[in-house]
Formats: structure tokens, C-alpha cells, sequence
């Protein structure tokens, strides 16, 4: 989508500090970091918001989950936990409108948020 601030990221247009990337998928560190370990993993494919998904969308969820789950491995994050979350519309809390799940991890994370 042209005026898509993650499109972009996803097609390299915008520079990101990126921890993994494949065909459907990119993962790179957040530029405003919530938590000492704070990433995004997004579709390249533009999807608005987790409201906008469909049945069709199972195996990329997956393949996001799992690949959440291989990178908190390899962070060191995976056996003491962390925590995904996806804001959907405004008070949702979302401020990009391209779906992206947060990965949290490094602190003990409070619940529920604010
Ligand atoms: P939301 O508020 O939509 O749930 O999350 C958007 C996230 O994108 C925020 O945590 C914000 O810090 C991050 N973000 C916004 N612009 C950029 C950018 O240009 N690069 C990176 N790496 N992250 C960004
Ligand atoms: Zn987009």
C-alpha cells in the first residue's frame, strides 16, 4: 500500500534493524523499545489491522507464532517468557495501520496493561 509506513519497511524503502526476513514475513527491533528486548513481526503483505483477517490467513499465523517463538529462543528470551501482543484500531491502542504483533520480553511484564 503506497502511504503504508511498514509497507515500506517490508520493501526496504524505509531502513530497519531487522532480526529475521523470508518470503511473507519480516521481524526488526522496535524504534521506540517498550522492554529491553522489543520487536515487530509483520506480514509483507499489506493486512490493516488483526480485525481484517480471515480463515485464509491460519498458516501465516503460524508461521508468525512460530517464528515469535524461534527468535525469543535465540534471544534468550524463550524459557523466562515474553509477551505478543497486536493493538487493533484506536483504542486498541494501534498507531500503524498494518498488522503488527509487539514481542516483549527482559522484564517481568505487568497485567493487565494500561
Ligand atoms: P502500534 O502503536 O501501532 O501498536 O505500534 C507501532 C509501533 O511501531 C510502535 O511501537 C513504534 O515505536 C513503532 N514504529 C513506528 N515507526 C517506526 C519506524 O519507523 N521504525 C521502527 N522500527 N518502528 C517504528
Ligand atoms: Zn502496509
Amino acid at each position: 500500500m503506497a502511504d503504508c509506513l511498514f509497507c515500506k519497511i517490508a520493501a526496504g524503502d524505509i531502513p530497519s534493524n531487522k532480526l529475521f526476513e523470508d518470503d511473507d514475513i519480516l521481524a526488526f527491533y522496535d524504534i521506540d523499545p517498550k522492554a529491553p528486548v522489543h520487536f515487530l513481526v509483520i506480514p509483507k503483505r499489506h493486512i490493516a489491522s488483526a480485525a481484517a483477517l480471515t480463515e485464509a490467513d491460519a498458516a501465516l499465523l503460524g508461521h508468525i507464532y512460530a517464528t515469535i517463538a524461534a527468535l525469543c529462543r535465540r534471544l534468550g528470551v524463550g524459557e523466562g517468557g515474553y509477551r505478543v501482543v497486536t493493538n487493533v484500531g484506536e483504542d486498541g491502542g494501534q498507531s500503524v495501520a498494518h498488522l503488527h504483533f509487539h514481542v516483549l520480553a527482559g522484564r517481568s511484564m505487568k497485567w493487565p496493561p494500561g
